[in-house]
Order: structure tokens, then C-alpha cells, then sequence
């Protein structure tokens, strides 16, 4: 009965594959950036636009 649900979090999953939008690499610190800042990317990706913003 929960197959329905099952597949609709699995969709929403695509957009929270921990794969960093900067660099591409996969990191667990991505989708916690996402969640805290907006953006979909890893720590240390984070840390150098924190330094250099563009
Ligand atoms: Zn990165």
C-alpha cells in the first residue's frame, strides 16, 4: 500500500543525489548545504565561495 509513496519520494531523490553542483562530486555535506544555505554544494566547494564569492 505504500508503493505509491515509495515512488514519489524516489522522484523527489533525483534532485537530492548529494552530487556537488561545483565540483561533481559526491559528498553527504551536499545535501546538508542544500538544506542549510540553498546551495547544492559540498564543504569545500562551500568554504571557497564563502572566500571568494562570485
Ligand atoms: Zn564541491
Amino acid at each position: 500500500m505504500t508503493e505509491e509513496k515509495k515512488t514519489a519520494d524516489k522522484k523527489n531523490l533525483d534532485e537530492l543525489d548529494d552530487i556537488c553542483e561545483e565540483c561533481k562530486k559526491e559528498d553527504d555535506s551536499v545535501s546538508q548545504n542544500l538544506i542549510i544555505n540553498g546551495y547544492k554544494i559540498c564543504n569545500s566547494c562551500k568554504v571557497s565561495k564563502t572566500l571568494f564569492p562570485v
